[in-house]
Order: C-alpha cells, then structure tokens, then sequence
C-alpha cells in the first residue's frame, strides 16, 4: 500500500516519535518477511540499540540504528507500520514487534507477507537490489522534461510497468500510477516508444503533481493512524464502476500482472497494440 506520498507521511509522523529511542526488545511473530543479514540472532542484535535516524528512499523506509545497523522496509502492497501502545490489540497481521524504553512498540503488519524487511550493517545496503537501483525520487527536486524523458529513455514497454518499477523516478506504486496516468490523460498499457513529446509533457507535469498534491492532503487526513490507508480522495485508482470525475463515464478495472488497473476508456483511449 504505502507509495512515495503515505511514506512521506508516515516518516515525518514516526521521526520525532522515535529518534532517541532504544529498542528494548524485539520480535519476529512471523517467518518470511525479515531478511538479518547480520549473521546475528535478531532479538539479541536489534535489543539496546538506539534509533538514530529515519529516511525515506523512494517506497522503501531506512531507519538508521546507530553506526552499525540498519533496517530497510519495502512494504510493497500490503506491509504497513502501526505506531501504539503494547496493549492495543495484536492484529493476526502483525510480523515485527519492537519494544521501545517509551513504552511504546512499533509494529509491522503484512497481510500477504509480499514486503520485505531487512536488517544489516551499512556495507551491505548495496545488496538491496530494489534499493540501489532507484531513480530520483518523485518528491524530490522535479527533474525538467529533458532530464524526465532521458531517464525513462532505458526503459521499454508499457508506460505504467515502467513508473512503477522505479528506475527511472522512484516512489510510484499501482494506485499512483493509476492517478498519474489519469491526470496526463494517458492509456495505462500503452508503449513508452509511442508517446509523443506533447503525451511526454503531460506524463512529466502529471509524475509531479499528483504526489505532491497527495501529500498535501494526506498531511491533513492522516494524523497518528499510520496505519490505516488513506485513499479514497483518489480519482480513479480504486474507483473501478464509478463515474469519470472528469467526463463521468464509467471506470475501468482491469487485472493485468497480478494487479488493478483502474483508468477511463473516455479520458484515456487506447488499446493493447497501440
Ligand atoms: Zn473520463
């Protein structure tokens, strides 16, 4: 769930909560998602160490344990945070548990257990694939059109595959995606290498706005439920059967790689051998 605009939130929410802080203790409640590096028992490593510093990096969250550690979270669709006291009820979902000497825990919840959380020494952030192979990031400094279409140059195929892997700007998952492709008025499938330098323009102010605009009003709806999904002020994106907010025929859903695409056949015309 979490792209470049719910981290971006879900960042400034957790800094001043939890730079300064030890974890106490810590514990892995379900397999397959924490990747240790370190060679070390988790529980006993992560236990006395101080969180030092929390980045975003695209849709990946850094948080800086000290000189020596480092744990790197790639929610992809279904991972999240959850920020509470130890008594709040325990969902099924929940992976990670850290203890905090505030008396507070941080959680990681993971219905489908897609994500990835990896814990590790500094030196070994460069095996973190996904990580180092990140474009600029889509709320940072914009790159002008010039810069934009040279970063996407490398890349082949569909124009939605390609702003959500991150390569060439980082940050954007399906839901953006959908919202960006909306807003240039683009076709979701259609060919990177048929887009005109006038369809290129629009992509390039659309990759912009939207997240910028999305933190804006995420700021002021999510307040401490970093948990919970804020989505519904999107205009397609989760919309499939409702009006067009723009021309008011019906949104399309469609299932292709394992995902919802949601767009207008009206706003966005196109077909698969454009
Ligand atoms: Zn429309």
């Amino acid at each position: 769930m979490p792209e470049a605009p719910d981290l971006f939130v879900i960042r400034d929410f957790l800094e001043p909560k939890l730079v300064g802080r030890t974890v106490t203790s810590a514990a892995e409640r379900k397999p397959l998602v924490l990747r240790n590096m370190t060679g070390e028992k988790f529980a006993d490593d992560i236990a006395g160490r101080k969180l030092t510093k929390i980045d975003r990096k695209g849709k990946l969250l850094l948080v800086e344990l000290g000189a020596e550690r480092r744990l790197v979270i790639s929610p992809m669709l279904t991972g999240g945070l959850r920020y509470c006291s130890p008594e709040d009820r325990m969902e099924a979902s929940t992976i990670l548990v850290f203890d905090l000497d505030d008396g507070h825990q941080l959680r990681y919840f993971d219905q489908k257990r897609m994500g990835q959380v990896y814990y590790l020494s500094p030196d070994q952030l460069g095996e973190i694939v996904r990580l180092e192979n990140q474009g600029a990031d889509v709320l940072d400094e914009p790159m002008d059109l010039d810069e934009f279409t040279a970063a996407l140059k490398p890349f082949r195929g569909e124009i939605k595959g390609i702003l959500t892997r991150g390569q060439a700007v980082s940050g954007i998952g399906n839901a953006y995606a959908d919202e960006i492709l909306f807003e240039a008025k683009l076709f979701p499938f259609r060919k990177k290498s048929k887009l005109g330098r006038t369809e290129m323009k629009h992509l390039h102010e659309a990759v912009y706005a939207v997240p910028r605009n999305a933190v804006s009003i995420l700021e002021d709806r999510v307040g401490d439920a970093i948990h919970k999904k804020v989505r519904d002020f999107l205009k397609v994106h989760g919309k499939g059967g409702k009006p067009c907010p723009r021309c008011g025929s019906r949104i399309s859903a469609i299932k292709a790689n394992r995902r919802e695409t949601n767009f207008c056949r009206t706003c966005q015309p196109g077909t698969m051998f454009d």
